[in-house]
Formats: structure tokens, C-alpha cells, sequence
């Protein structure tokens, strides 16, 4: 029996990963068990989004990332006879320090976010799989299966980031609704000889449907990717299929007309697509998240983004109730935060996916002679920088709101104007101990963050702790507070610094301890939920106090203006993207 972790991870991916740096930046002990015995494969997702770069940036992981990604990209669109070179960078986005499209390959992502729980310690136990769940009131058994034999634990928490196959979703007995698509898409690692630019993707849009091709390979210096009608044969939906001959692969780019020759062949494997929402996120103490949650096809590149955002959106809930007894809330937030989006995800991804693939006689036409015809608007359009940013701003998720939670509260007298309790707090350029930094940058730590107007009490009238960090916004005249989430979304706002009303949000939230009177909060408590007793260790000695930052924004850019009309320079966003 082991009875240490507070939160069982079943799953390696980006979710997986996410989720555990997360709630272990919060406090929790985690368990992170994957049944893959390496942790090497081949990636399938090559996008990073805005959005799961910011709520990835308190983790302290972005650095990493971006060193390996490409924040320029560009590609050769082909569309009939015509090509158009199309490069998105340094978008009109001012309130993220990640104005861009990050070209990353899975695997990439996965060593980073799996290196950052080494350093923190935390080993991910590979070759062990979750064969069973039982959620009770209390805790949760669980069974483990191993080389080494067979193992039964008593846990807090199981978080399920087990792939489109769940098992936790299964033995939840959550059902799965939804559908497999009629197209299939192939994934290679290719040599390839013939015209194609080295520094750009070359994306084809045919009758039959898409055909990327990007220098990103793995095992060899192209990465194929293309759809085409499902063959007749069931393929298990989201997962590695068989590969696909050479003579097949070629076919597929001459009638494409991609104009290359293959001249070598290193891995490939088709690949079953489906579209399903799983019918709830949570089952007691069971909790699904990325792919087990939510499957989509790969059209705008949302598999992953969303299963590192529901990771981030779940870690830091599940270690605070971990730790002590939490109000509803909190964890109902989960699914009545996350299953919308989910929805939202599949309905724009579906439609895409359509569009891109479909091989229907509407589509086909879509593609084969409307797309070519349109082929010279496509320059005029992506010089509409408004627009284009846009459209980026609603594919990485910038827009996901979470107004109708039941942890986001406005409070009372209510404050008006900028972000209202459930949107994302927007990223702008302060100046914070006489240097230009970004906001994010400035709350790119675990916990609850306090902004204080400018004029508002002191924070020691507030209730405080170790994850309860409080700033104030010296340019932003008034006496309320905005609260933000650790997620970056903001909870709770108010015109006055209410501090009966905040500590109720706390409690609300977890961060503070339901019986402890306004002031001083303990971050860390001796008091475990039942079930729990015995198990968490909680240092009170821990508890720390509060660093008070004073924040000057230049003025045009403080959050009673948001949203905000004047855009940062690039090479400010490029330098201070960390
Ligand atoms: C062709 C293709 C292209 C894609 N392109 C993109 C893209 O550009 N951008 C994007 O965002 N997304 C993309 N995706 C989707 C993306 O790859 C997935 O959404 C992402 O991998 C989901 O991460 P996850 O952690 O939820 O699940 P997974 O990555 O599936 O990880 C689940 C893990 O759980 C483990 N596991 C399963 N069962 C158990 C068990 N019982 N016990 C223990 N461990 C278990 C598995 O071994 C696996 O490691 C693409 C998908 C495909 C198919």
C-alpha cells in the first residue's frame, strides 16, 4: 500500500505532465504512473498555442519551450496552380507576451514538462498501468500493474490523462458520445527530393484533401501529414495504426501535387479520427482531462493545447482540496468550466475539419476550385493584421471565459470596467522596481494573486499566506481588488478592498481555511479532509509573509483600460517572453 501521494496521475501526455507539475507546485504529492515503458513517441501535435503557453509560464517551462520552437512560421500554400507564402509572426495581440504560432513537436513538449518534474523530483513511473478504479466518499482504490507485480493504493484523487482509450473513464461508467470520422489521416517521417522550401511547411489543399508537409521529422528530415477516406478496416480512434507503404505515401503526394519524389521511408502509421465530449469531467474523486476528456480531430491543432489547459485549470484545484476541506465549488468548477470549452473546441474543429478533409462533393469543390480562385485574396487577408489576430485569438483559446463558474464572483460595490470575474487577466507591460516587465511575468508563480488599486488598504488587513501573493497597481486609481486564479483567470473583483468578501472567494477557492476569521490565512494546514487525515503533511511553519510589489503601468495600458488599444512593441514581446 502506498499512502503518501495525495493525487494519482494515470498518464503521461501533455495532460498528464501539465496537471502534475501543477498541483506539485501547490502543494500536493503526486503520483505519476504511465503504462509506456519508454517515454519516447512519435509526436502527432506540432502547434502550441498562446493560451497553453501562458497558463504553462508559472510552471516555469516556456523558457524551454520556446527554445525549441519555431515562433515565425511559415508556409507555402498551394492551392490549384497557385502558391501563396504565408508567414504569421509578431501578430497584433498586445495583451500576450506570445503574439505568435509556436511550431513544436509533441515530443518536445513532453520532455520539457517531464524534465520539470524530475527537477522538482518527481519520477514518472514508467511501465505501470492503472488496471482498475473504485472511487469511494473518502478516497479512492487503485489498482496498479507493473513488472513488478500487481499493487493496490489508497489515494485522494485519481486525475484520468489516460488517452482517448480512458481507463478511469470507463470504470467511472461515464459514457462517451459522439462519433468516428469517414477520413483518416497518415503521419510519416519522410526523405523527400523535389521543390519543396526549407523554410516553410508546404500545405496542399487537393480534392481528396490536406497534404502537409513539414521540415519537423523525427526520424528522418520530413513530417508527412495527410487525410484521406478511412480505409475499411477499424482503426482505434486517436491511436498509432498501421504504417502505410511507400508506393501508397506517393500516390497520395502526386495526386496532392505536392511535386516531390520519396525517396525514403522511416515510420509511418495511419491513424483513426473521431469526434466525442465525454459526458462529465468528474465522478467523485475520479477526474478526466486532455484525450480521455475530449476528443477532436487535428484541424487547428487543438488536441493538445486543450489538454495542457484542462491540466492547468484541474492541478491546482485538486491540491487545494487535497489539503483541506473545500466548499462544492471548487471541484464541480472542473466540468462546468472546462466541458463547455470542450464543446466549444469540438463544434469549431469539426467544422474545420470539413472543410480541410471532408471528401463530400461540397468540400471537394470548396477545396478544388473555390479555394484556387481565392488563392490571390490570400495575401490581402493576412496583411488584415486586426483580423488575422483575431482569428489566432480565437484558435489558442485566448478568448475562454469562465463567467457563469461558480468560483468567479463580482462583489460588492461592483467594480466596473477590465476583465470581470471568469475572463483571462490580460498581459500588458508594467514597471515594476524601475524595470519593464510583463504582468504575467510578475505572477508567473503558484497561487492566488491579489491586485490592489492603488489607493486600496494596506494587505495586511487582508487574509495572506503562501499561496496567496498580493501586488498593488499604483497606476490604477481606486480602493478595489482584482483576484486572480492561479490559472490566470481573474475569480473574484471589487470597487472596494472587501476583505470579508475576499476571504469568503478564498475559502471558496481552497486557499484558505473555512474557520479561520478574516487575516492571516494558512497556507499550508494541519486540518486534512476526512479520508485524508494522517496523509498530508502540512508544515504551518511554511506560512509566509506576503511581498508587496508596487506596480507602474505606463499609463495607456493599466487594466481599467483593458481591453487596451495600443500594441507593444515586438522586440518588447520577443525580449520579455520567458
Ligand atoms: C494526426 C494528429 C495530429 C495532431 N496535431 C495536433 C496539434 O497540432 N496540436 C494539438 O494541440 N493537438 C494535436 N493532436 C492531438 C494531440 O496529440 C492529443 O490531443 C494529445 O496527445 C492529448 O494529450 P493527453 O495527455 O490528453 O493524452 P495522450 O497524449 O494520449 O497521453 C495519454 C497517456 O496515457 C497513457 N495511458 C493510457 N492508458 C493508461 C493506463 N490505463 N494506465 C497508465 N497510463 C495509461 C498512455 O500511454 C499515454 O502516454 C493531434 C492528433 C493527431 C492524431
Amino acid at each position: 500500500m502506498n499512502e503518501r501521494a495525495d493525487i494519482l496521475v494515470a498518464g503521461a501526455g501533455p495532460a498528464g505532465l501539465t496537471l502534475a507539475l501543477q498541483a506539485h507546485d501547490h502543494g500536493a504529492i503526486v503520483r505519476v504512473i504511465d503504462r509506456r515503458p519508454e517515454a519516447a513517441r512519435p509526436s502527432r501535435a506540432l502547434i502550441l498555442h498562446s493560451r497553453t503557453l501562458e497558463v504553462l509560464r508559472p510552471l516555469g517551462v516556456t523558457q524551454a519551450l520556446l527554445a525549441r520552437a519555431d515562433i515565425a512560421p511559415r508556409a507555402d500554400l498551394r492551392l490549384g496552380s497557385r502558391m501563396v507564402r504565408v508567414t504569421l509572426d509578431g501578430l497584433a495581440l498586445p495583451d500576450t507576451a506570445f503574439p505568435h504560432l509556436s511550431l513544436i513537436r509533441q515530443m518536445d513538449v513532453e520532455r520539457v514538462l517531464a524534465q520539470a518534474l524530475a527537477d522538482r523530483g518527481v519520477r514518472v513511473e514508467r511501465g505501470t498501468e492503472l488496471a482498475g478504479v473504485c472511487g469511494g466518499p473518502e478516497d479512492v482504490r487503485a489498482t496498479l500493474r507493473s513488472p513488478a507485480g500487481t499493487e493496490e493504493i489508497l489515494i485522494g484523487f485519481v486525475a484520468g490523462c489516460d488517452g482517448p482509450a480512458s481507463t478511469v473513464r470507463a470504470q467511472a461508467g461515464i459514457s462517451w458520445p459522439g462519433h468516428q470520422y469517414p477520413v483518416e489521416v497518415i503521419l510519416a517521417d519522410a526523405e523527400l527530393d523535389g521543390d519543396l522550401a526549407d523554410d516553410a511547411a508546404c500545405v496542399v489543399a487537393g480534392r481528396q484533401g490536406l497534404l502537409f508537409a513539414f521540415r519537423l521529422g523525427e526520424q528522418a528530415p520530413w513530417r508527412l501529414l495527410a487525410t484521406r477516406p478511412a480505409g475499411a478496416d477499424p482503426l482505434p480512434p486517436g491511436q498509432f495504426g498501421p504504417p502505410v507503404p511507400a508506393a501508397e505515401l506517393q500516390a497520395l503526394m502526386d495526386e496532392a501535387g505536392l511535386g516531390a519524389q520519396l525517396t525514403g521511408l522511416a515510420w509511418s502509421s495511419r491513424i483513426g479520427l473521431q469526434y466525442r465530449v465525454a459526458d462529465r469531467f468528474r465522478h467523485g474523486r475520479l477526474f478526466l482531462a486532455g484525450d480521455a476528456a475530449h476528443a477532436y480531430s487535428p484541424a487547428t491543432g487543438q488536441g493538445m493545447n486543450a489538454a495542457i489547459q484542462d491540466a492547468a485549470n484541474l492541478g491546482w484545484k485538486l491540491a487545494f482540496a487535497a489539503a483541506r476541506p473545500v466548499s462544492g465549488p471548487l471541484l464541480d468548477s472542473y466540468d462546468a468550466e472546462r466541458r463547455p470549452v470542450a464543446r466549444q473546441v469540438l463544434a469549431m474543429t469539426h467544422l474545420v475539419f470539413w472543410a480541410e478533409a471532408s471528401t463530400g462533393p461540397v468540400a471537394s469543390a470548396f477545396r478544388g476550385c473555390l479555394a484556387p480562385l481565392a488563392a490571390p485574396l490570400v495575401p490581402a487577408l493576412i496583411g488584415r493584421r486586426r483580423l488575422v489576430a483575431e482569428g489566432i485569438r480565437l484558435l489558442s483559446q485566448l478568448r475562454v471565459s469562465y463567467r457563469g463558474s461558480p468560483l468567479s464572483v463580482e462583489g460588492t460595490p461592483r467594480r466596473r470596467g477590465g476583465p470581470r470575474a471568469g475572463d483571462r487577466l490580460p498581459d500588458q507591460l508594467v514597471t515594476s522596481a524601475g524595470r519593464s516587465i510583463r504582468l504575467h511575468d510578475l505572477l508567473a508563480r503558484p497561487g492566488v494573486h491579489i491586485l490592489l488599486d492603488r489607493d486600496a488598504d494596506r494587505f495586511g488587513t487582508l487574509p495572506s499566506g503562501r499561496l496567496v501573493n498580493v501586488h498593488r497597481l499604483a497606476s490604477v486609481p481606486g480602493r478595489g481588488l482584482i483576484a486572480v486564479r492561479p490559472d490566470g483567470y481573474v475569480g473574484f473583483r471589487c470597487q472596494a478592498t472587501e476583505a470579508r468578501q475576499l476571504a469568503a472567494w478564498l475559502t471558496r477557492l481552497g486557499a484558505r481555511q473555512p474557520e479561520a476569521p478574516s487575516g492571516p490565512l494558512v497556507a499550508g494546514t494541519t486540518a486534512a479532509p476526512r479520508g485524508l487525515q494522517g496523509r498530508r503533511r502540512v508544515d504551518d511553519s511554511k506560512r509566509s509573509t506576503v511581498t508587496e510589489h508596487r506596480i507602474h503601468g505606463p499609463g495607456d495600458h493599466d487594466l481599467a483600460q483593458w481591453p487596451f488599444r495600443s500594441i507593444p512593441r515586438p522586440e518588447d514581446a520577443g525580449r520579455l517572453a520567458s
